[in-house]
């Protein structure tokens, strides 16, 4: 049940910030509601949507309606309007709705008998979509919520479906006479900010309008410089989900440094010689290091391009870094290949696909088999990167007060500043190279740590997710990025054929 306005084009330049005006009807109110809404419209607007949720029945709702002045009007309730007018749109039920400007629309109107009967198949459409959520309409209050404010009846069903979608506003209509708002809170894996309001309805004598702007490109991290007023996550404070969120981030870096002596070849993902290497994914082999699809992609097919097109660049030799030391280390045939490699891949994104290129790697000597992750940006985009890793280093250095604080460094890729870096051995570092071209010297970000300082694992993920609009695919191991072996070995195929004339190795 995900509709999308027809004629969406992503490469569309809509504004990102929008107003929005969500108002609470009673079956009767309609076109009372519509007036108000008119002259709300011309003293508080141009608003780019207008929502009318709450309990709107078809047999009383008007004929013919007059939306003259008014942007689309989204109808959202328990029932289903038929015949509700040119430029109004009903959603009842549940799904997804995506606006021609991509603003996402999730709806869950049903109530909690009808929910318990639906409960899998409407967590299942919000499991298996990309598109971040940026405003959901439900009928009833999330049982986190009601604990929240101790006041009103929440449904279980709803805690899940709000975990998943993470949405930046959840708007409920299910208390009709008081109107209440939660600060904002903040999820751990995705680093997006949402809030709570609920609405009353036009017949109380409370607030029954809410209008907002939204920043589509502020979906995560809103409110980083703003600590204060953020509140802790309501739906963290149940006991089992406490458990499953110790498991984040932070553990996964502090388990994988501890292992890392104790990681042999014959046990590491990217060694051939361990037992379960998974060679359905290898797009090409050199002399010194190979091409890998990625296990759980980030990026998406897009236009011409049918495969995800993130792969993996690996030394064939288990080294935690690029450079350990090796005898003549700037000539020597590693660095040779794998520049070859970057490039061509570049070049393939480039020439057939319209796209830039952004690599990321973690240069440390506590890692445990170097890699670097190549990924492809559709070139409109590319000019967002600064942006994005400015963005995600502030949030770094002053959100996240035991990671390793991160400056980064601007240089050309054949500079002699850069290459000072990169051939000292005892430099540890993260890297972003970017190939907006694939002519142009690519530009290399350097920020240097020290090793024994944590580490967001995320951080490259996390700054292209942002650029690309995809919060929920930070993780790999996010259920949205959970491709099975058969999609494995299809997106391997499909690379190979996009990237045969490029491959420096001819077969
Ligand atoms: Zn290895």
């Amino acid at each position: 049940m995900l509709h999308r306005a027809e004629n969406t084009t992503t490469s569309k330049h809509y504004s990102l910030i929008m107003k929005l005006l969500v108002v609470h009807v009673t079956p009767k109110s309609f076109e009372q509601v519509l007036e108000k809404v008119k002259k709300l419209n011309k003293k508080a607007g141009p608003f780019d949507h207008i929502c009318f949720i709450g309990n709107l029945e078809d047999d009383a709702y008007p004929k013919d309606v007059d939306t003259t002045g008014l942007p689309t009007l989204y109808l959202i309730g328990n029932n289903k309007i038929n015949d509700c007018g040119e430029n109004i749109i009903s959603l009842n039920g549940f799904g997804l709705y995506e606006c021609l400007d991509r603003l996402v629309i999730g709806y869950v109107t049903e109530d909690s008998k009808q929910l318990a009967a639906s409960k899998n198949e409407v967590m299942e459409l919000f499991k298996k979509t990309d598109a971040p959520v940026d405003l959901l309409i439900t009928q009833e209050w999330s049982s986190g919520m009601s604990r929240l404010t101790g006041e009103f009846y929440g449904n279980d069903a709803l805690d899940e479906v709000v975990s998943t979608a993470e949405p930046r506003y959840h708007i409920s209509y299910g208390d009709n006479k008081h109107y209440c708002e939660s600060a904002s809170f903040q999820w751990d894996s995705t680093d997006r900010v949402s809030r709570f309001v609920n609405i009353a309805d036009i017949d109380s004598k409370n607030k029954w309008a809410y209008a907002f702007n939204l920043n589509l490109e502020g979906s995560s991290q809103e409110g980083a410089s703003d600590s204060q007023k953020l509140i802790e996550n309501p739906y963290k404070l149940k006991p089992s989900k406490r458990k499953m969120s110790d498991g984040g981030d932070n553990k996964d870096i502090q388990t994988t440094q501890k292992k890392i002596k104790t990681i042999l070849p014959s046990a590491c993902h990217f060694c051939f010689t361990n037992g379960n290497f998974e060679d359905q994914m290898v797009i090409s082999i050199g002399n010194f290091s190979y091409l890998t699809i990625v296990k759980g992609p980030l990026t998406t097919p897009r236009g011409e391009m049918n495969f995800s097109g993130h792969c993996l660049l690996i030394p064939i030799e288990h080294i935690p870094k690029l450079n350990v030391g090796q005898d003549d280390f700037a000539n020597s045939d590693l660095v040779k290949e794998m520049g070859q490699y970057e490039r061509s891949v570049a070049k393939m994104n480039y020439i057939k696909f319209d796209m830039s290129t952004i690599v990321f790697e973690i240069n440390s000597e506590r890692s445990i088999h170097f890699h670097k992750q190549i990924m492809p940006i559709p070139k409109f985009l590319i000019m967002k990167f600064k942006a994005s890793l400015e963005r995600h280093v502030n949030f770094n250095n002053e959100r996240q007060t035991n990671n390793a604080k991160l400056n980064f460094e601007e240089y050309l890729i054949d500079s002699e500043d850069y290459l000072k870096i990169r051939n000292d051995s005892k430099m540890n570092y993260l890297q972003f190279t970017v190939y907006e071209t694939s002519e142009a010297p690519a530009m290399v970000y350097i920020a240097k740590f020290q090793p024994d300082m944590r580490l967001d694992m995320q951080f490259g993920r996390r700054v292209v997710a942002f650029m690309l609009r995809l919060p929920k695919r930070i993780k790999w191991d996010s259920p949205v990025c959970h491709q099975t072996k058969e999609q494995e070995t299809e997106e391997t195929a499909n690379f190979q054929k996009g990237y045969k004339e490029y491959d420096i190795i001819k077969s």
